[in-house]
């Protein structure tokens, strides 16, 4: 069953209505039907707090993906350097570690 938020126009009173088919709906204070239908805004408000949980949490893993990738690429240069005694060149990004802030 939906529920709508309603403002009466008249009085000014706040009233969640539930709406059965085209039942008019009047102000429980009042009575008037000048009514100004309202957005709900508690449901806006949880799926903005769950969008933003949710890239805050996409960024997160992201910047750990990366701060994994170079502390394992410090610990096998280290490794090769001391088997080798050759300072490893590669220092290009590969593509699937470009990892962006956004
Ligand atoms: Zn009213």
């Amino acid at each position: 069953m939906p529920t709508f938020d309603y403002r009466c126009c008249a009085c000014g009173e706040y009233f969640e209505v539930f709406v059965r088919g085209e039942e008019a709906v009047c102000c429980p204070e009042c009575a008037s039907q000048e009514l100004e239908k309202l957005l709900s805004m508690p449901a806006l408000k949880t799926d903005n707090t769950h969008a933003q949980a949710m890239s805050a949490a996409k960024r997160r893993d992201k910047r750990q993906a990366r701060d994994n990738y170079w502390s394992q690429r410090d610990y096998e240069r280290a490794h090769y350097e001391e088997d080798t005694g050759i300072k490893p060149k590669y220092e290009e990004t590969p593509k699937k570690y470009k990892l962006t802030d956004d």
